[in-house]
């Protein structure tokens, strides 16, 4: 009862969830430039009642809204940053920029943003509703209280870790998100954390030939940490990850020895811990290459993220209400529309959720269920094993400090490439429309859940010590400022 009052007013707000979404998509704001974004968000939620602090941590895209008094404190996180050289008309069924060079949600996180302020707008007449209960039988202690983040820059800044770093996410008992998909399922498993260090060697000039005593190199640099680096490989744990590109090999002149190169290092574990420490190895022998050719560094942090820390508690709170709810339901036209889209990329033999890629029974029962060039309208069974996606999302930062969960929710067919023109198209019809308002439900009904039932979260918890007991090492250093 409490969850269809609160599903109902989802329902009943659909209309400014979907005007939300839709003008973020046209924003298409990149990564900390979301300003307009930002200022939509707030000035919405200041309409249904929240109490909004915009700039928060430092970031000027960044903001929290809340509602409520006292415990738990459960966080939904918006996100809404968009790619650029993604510009593409809506609806479409063929590339074609709106914008040459233009900027586009080629990760639907304009609806990603939607749905999350869908979950806060429905969570919000919960517990105005159960504040009501409580004052009129004379209980005065608040019921709880919603936070919806408003986290920038995830395609570019990892925002979340910079959040973590302030403390921001101490403050919850758990947090909830979703991401726009190709299935509808309860996200479970780990990712790579990841760092990027840029590391700038500082030299001296020199005619190659006719004075080269007088120079020093600093491309010699570069190549020596590289080779460096390719020694510590077979000194690391087979977690680990170290990438690097040259980012400016000091010129393409052979007879000037070279007084500035640099390179930037990407370095990856699925533990955030070993991935700072790895780090630390990496800038040692930036140390020693800098020694051997008497040449300078400075090395500026990029960004850096975390692991994803599962919580089986939550995914299970949230497919019992997923299963509930359902899935969004296509018409005629939408389902038309997704399978010529599908024929405009090679996306048939792609079996998806996150558990394919991790058991091959599972990955086989769901290629039986999913709709190879169409919408996935079902839900996923319900993965329990150990789930592991190499790529990275700053969500980790928010898991290492509290219990979190993410679910997909379709938004556009199966097998759509990420960052690619179609979502962006998918990402501006109803068919994106359906799965924020959808996602906004299973989010919000699972928050009630966390709300009415304190041994949930007692459980959720009890799990994440456990699972961190390791230990969290965030990866932002107390100087860092976010930065495009
Ligand atoms: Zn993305
Ligand atoms: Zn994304």
């Amino acid at each position: 009862m409490k969850k269809d009052i609160a599903i109902l007013e989802i329902e009943n707000k659909r209309d400014i969830i979907c005007d939300v979404a839709d003008k973020i998509w046209e924003y298409a704001e990149i990564s900390l430039q979301e300003y307009k974004s930002c200022d939509l968000y707030c000035k919405v939620l200041e309409e249904e009642g929240f109490a909004v602090e915009k700039g928060i941590c430092n970031i000027p895209t960044a903001f929290s809204a809340s509602f409520g008094s006292g415990k738990p404190v459960i966080g939904i996180l918006a996100e809404y940053d968009a790619l650029s050289g993604l510009s593409q008309e809506g609806g479409a069924l063929l590339e074609k920029p709106l914008e040459q060079g233009g900027s586009g949600h080629g990760c639907g996180h304009n609806l990603l943003g939607a749905g999350a302020l869908a979950a806060a707008i429905g969570i919000k007449k919960y517990l105005e509703d159960r504040t009501k209960e409580e004052s009129d039988s004379g209980s005065s202690k608040g019921c709880g209280t919603v936070i919806l983040y408003g986290c920038p820059g995830e395609e570019g800044c990892a925002s979340k870790a910079f959040m973590a770093r302030d403390g921001e996410w101490d403050k919850l008992d758990a947090a909830l998100t979703w991401h726009p998909a190709d299935c509808n399922e309860v996200v479970t498993g780990s990712s790579n954390s990841c760092i990027q260090v840029q590391y700038t060697f500082h030299g001296i000039a020199s005619h190659a030939s006719g004075a080269p005593e007088k120079g020093r190199s600093a491309l010699d640099a570069v190549e020596l940490m590289n080779i460096g680096v390719q020694f510590l490989r077979e000194h690391m744990s087979e977690r680990a990850r170290v990438h690097y590109a040259i980012t400016d090999a000091g010129g393409v002149s052979p007879n000037v020895v070279q007084p500035r190169a640099q390179v930037l290092y990407m370095v990856r574990s699925n533990h955030i811990a070993e991935a700072v420490e790895l780090q630390k190895r990496v800038g040692k022998i930036a140390e020693g290459a800098a020694l051997m050719t008497e040449t300078t560094f400075d090395r500026k942090f990029v960004d850096g993220l975390s692991d994803t820390v599962t919580n089986r508690t939550l995914e299970k709170v949230a497919y019992r209400n997923f299963e509930e709810l359902g899935v969004p339901s296509h018409s005629e036209e939408e389902l038309e529309y997704a399978g010529k889209l599908a024929m405009t990329f090679d996306g048939a033999g792609s079996v998806p959720g996150v558990g394919s890629g991790a058991d091959t029974d599972y990955a086989d029962k769901v290629s039986k269920m999913c709709t190879p060039q169409g919408m996935n309208d079902f839900l996923l069974p319900h993965f329990m094993g150990d789930a592991f996606e190499p790529s990275s999302t700053d969500v980790g930062d928010v898991s290492w400090n509290c219990p979190t969960m993410q679910i997909h929710v379709a938004a556009w067919p199966n097998g759509c490439p990420g960052h690619s023109w179609q979502n962006v198209a998918c990402a501006r019809t109803e068919i994106g429309h359906k799965a924020a308002v959808h996602a906004g439900k299973v989010l919000c009904a699972t928050a009630i859940d966390l709300f009415e039932n304190e041994d949930l979260l007692n459980e959720a918890k009890a799990e994440f010590i456990e699972r961190t007991k390791e230990g969290y090492v965030c990866p932002i250093p107390a100087d860092a400022i976010a930065e495009i």
